[in-house]
């Protein structure tokens, strides 16, 4: 059993006993970790602010190989706002989703770290935009390895002409020639923006005004590539897009 200080985003938790909870965190350090927070549902417990959803803190934990349990900590930003707005906790709680099943236990990436956090303080300071959450999405999966390839056709190396389509099982876009069909449609704006989300500063994209055809392009791509990659429709999701007033 050692001592681990790290910053560290609350991912989810679940009740255990009387008092405690299981906890799962996203930490800089340690990458996913689950540890029991003691005695936190007892109205005097000066730790049940820590362990609230999205709170960003930093945690002193004892780690052992299964499950570790939570010393103590201190807030650096709660987040409290993001859980009091439906659309803001759903966007949260969907980004948390995608990195709760894209990696696994104590695999530490701290680039992932740092893609959260940073998009946890957009959500704060302009709402949880549609662009954004695109954003995450690329640059997470290009992060752990399966960015996708946008700059010409995947299968001949043929630039993109009038019509091109996305594959997710090939990993980035294919010309009409190569496409046996089935798959979906992209224009070049669509194949151009995704291009930038994954390359300028995160704040420079909020500029960018987003046409309905290409939001909806890039809903259908990136939904269909993630699934691809995580084999099951993520439960946040289906609840994102139930909420008809989402349109940040
Ligand atoms: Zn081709």
């Amino acid at each position: 059993m050692s001592l681990v200080r790290t910053e560290a985003l609350i991912m989810k938790g679940m009740d255990l006993g009387e008092a405690d909870r299981i906890v799962t965190a996203f930490t800089r350090k340690k990458g996913k970790v689950r540890m029991v927070a003691g005695g936190v549902r007892r109205t005097r417990s000066s730790m049940a602010a820590l362990v609230q959803p999205f709170t960003y803190s930093s945690l002193v934990i004892y780690s052992t190989s299964s499950l570790g349990r939570l010393r103590h900590g201190e807030i650096i930003e709660s987040f409290a706002g993001l859980r009091e707005d439906l659309v803001s906790m759903a966007s949260a709680s969907y980004l948390m989703e995608l990195v709760d099943f894209l990696l696994g236990e104590e695999d530490s990436q701290e680039g992932v770290f740092t893609l959260l956090l940073n998009t946890l303080q957009l959500f704060k300071e302009v709402g949880p935009r549609v662009l954004a959450i695109r954003t995450f999405e690329l640059r997470l999966m290009a992060i752990l390895g399966y960015s996708p390839h946008l700059d010409s056709c995947v299968v001949c190396g043929a630039d993109y002409e009038n019509k091109a389509f996305f594959s997710s099982n090939q990993g980035g876009i294919i010309c009409s020639n190569c496409s046996g069909g089935g798959k979906i449609p992209v224009s070049l704006g669509s194949v151009r923006l995704m291009n930038e989300l994954l390359t300028k500063p995160l704040r420079k994209l909020l500029n960018i005004r987003l046409d309905g055809l290409m939001e909806e392009e890039m809903e259908r791509i990136m939904t269909d590539y993630i699934l691809y990659h995580t084999e099951r429709e993520l439960k946040s999701l289906s609840f994102l897009r139930s909420l008809k007033s989402f349109n940040p």
